[in-house]
């Protein structure tokens, strides 16, 4: 087993990754809350977790892996304010809560597919698992840190932390963790700080459920503690998010969590920076206009340059998504395909000796503190060398990284042969492609008059990629 170094929000510093049963990692990650489609910031977040786990399977270990789904509860204003997400939606579009929920998470999964990220072993979503919600808030109310009020039942985070101590992940009081929240609060909260487990009395709202504090529905927060707890056990090894969710939606996991078992809840929390605009702003849904995966294809990238462009990036960098950024990432890509596509018809099927260094490098890089942009570089210095050497050795080991890279080299590689050229005109494809990559223009251009007179057409991509098709009669 290869040994991961991660950069843990607890320690603020990157540690050794010891899970506590291995080859067994438990992986939890806060999901989408579904009432618009996810832009390419919250897909971010959701790559740079599927980077991650499948570094740990590259790396040998057995990942299970779940993620929430927030179908209820989740309110405008984070601190337990405005109107629940889903029912303003639903309400705007004259629809059902159900109906707005089962809508958006089926785009978010065709965006998950279309970026090959690998689904969650339990994808659970909130209203599945009000049972649950409703034991753990039993437990944390009999350990003394929640209390029943007509509007709901909140937790008592001031007397469960204490008012000037700092919170594990944010290392702030709890004056500076909300200093940037209007904190607009019920009357029957003993502390502007403390947050709702349950929400009581509010008749208005669709989705209510039976309490043993009366009919009503769960706060945000509660969730993610239940469903991991479920699925995962009392303490998990890696807890993820984006770096938004640590200041309030984490610290109150823990507190939520940790007061009713009296356990460690989570090991290491890892955390993604943002993907901002052009102009450096967060790219959020309640700026109005962002950015969707359905919009790439239109100018002209492949889904998986965008998965690309984030895999060039460490997931605690912020990154700036620009055009420039995306049509470089589609140039990798292509490089990538192409390779797989022209591998001639006898390409070794045992990776060669001298790839296992390359293979070496590209795991230290991810184990690294999932050092991806090295890795990714690894990667295209092993094809560059491959068509150096015209030794396709290369494959067997590029279909190893691309495990990671996800990328489906594999799947071009077998359209490419299922559409075999004849043998003839593939030589000369190969011959061409080897050309241009050492820029002999002029022999390039030879070849591809020859390919022209044989029959086919041929075009060249401006990112240095080309297509061949038999001309139609
Ligand atoms: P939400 O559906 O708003 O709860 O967000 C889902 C996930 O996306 C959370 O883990 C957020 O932290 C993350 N996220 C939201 N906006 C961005 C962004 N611009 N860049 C990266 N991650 C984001
Ligand atoms: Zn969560």
């Amino acid at each position: 087993m290869k040994t991961l170094h991660i950069f843990n929000t607890l320690s603020r510093t990157v540690e050794e990754f010891r899970p506590l049963y291995p080859p067994n990692v438990s992986l939890y990650s806060c999901g989408p809350t579904v009432y618009l489609p996810q832009h390419l910031g919250n897909l971010r977040a959701y790559l740079c977790w599927d980077f991650l786990r499948r570094t740990l399977e590259f790396d040998g270990y057995r990942v299970r892996h779940v993620m929430n789904v927030t179908d209820v509860g989740h309110l405008t204003g984070d601190d337990d304010v405005g109107e629940d997400k889903i029912e303003k939606t639903a309400k705007a579009e004259g629809k059902s809560p159900l109906e707005i929920a089962n809508r958006y998470l089926e785009l978010f999964n065709r965006d998950c597919h279309r970026l090959n990220i690998e689904p969650p072993t339990v994808e659970s979503r909130a209203t599945g698992h009000i049972g649950e919600m409703i034991e753990l808030i039993e437990r944390i109310i009999a350990s003394g840190y929640a209390y029943v009020t007509r509007s709901g039942v909140y937790f008592d985070i001031v007397q469960y932390r204490g008012p000037k101590s700092l919170g594990r992940l944010s290392r702030q009081t709890l004056d500076e963790q909300y200093s940037a929240q209007r904190l607009e609060h019920s009357p029957d909260k003993r502390n502007p700080h403390d947050f709702v487990l349950w929400v009581l009395n509010q008749p208005e709202h669709i989705m209510q459920w039976d309490s043993p504090w009366g009919r009503g529905y769960p706060g945000w927060h509660i969730e993610c503690s239940a469903m991991s707890m479920k699925y995962l056990g009392e303490t998990i090894d890696i807890h993820t998010g984006g770096i938004d969710h640590i200041p309030i939606h984490h610290e109150n996991e823990i507190a939520q969590s940790e007061s009713a078992t009296h356990k460690q809840f989570v090991r290491y929390f890892v955390h993604n920076a943002f993907l901002v605009g052009k102009e450096g702003m967060k790219i959020s849904k309640s700026a109005g206009k962002f950015p969707l995966l359905a919009d790439l294809p239109a100018a002209g990238f492949h889904p998986l340059a965008f998965r690309l462009f984030c895999f060039g990036a460490k997931y605690r960098s912020e990154i700036v998504f620009s055009d420039e950024a995306m049509h470089a990432a589609q140039t990798t890509l292509d490089y990538f395909f192409e390779f797989a596509r022209n591998l001639p018809a006898d390409a070794p099927v045992e990776a060669g000796e001298w790839t296992r260094a390359y293979v070496d490098k590209f795991g230290e890089a991810l184990n690294d503190d999932l050092n991806t942009p090295r890795a990714l570089a690894v990667a295209r210095d092993l094809v560059a060398e491959s068509y150096r050497s015209k030794d396709f050795g290369a494959w067997p080991a590029l279909r190893m990284l691309d495990a990671v890279l996800g990328l489906d080299l594999e799947e071009r590689h077998k359209a490419a042969r299922t559409s075999a050229m004849p043998a003839d005109i593939q030589a000369l494809i190969e011959e061409r492609a080897a050309v241009r990559q050492a820029r002999n223009f002029a022999r390039a251009d030879e070849l591809r008059k020859e390919i022209e007179s044989r029959g086919y057409d041929v075009k060249d991509n401006r990112d240095g990629s080309a297509a061949y098709q038999r001309r139609s009669s």
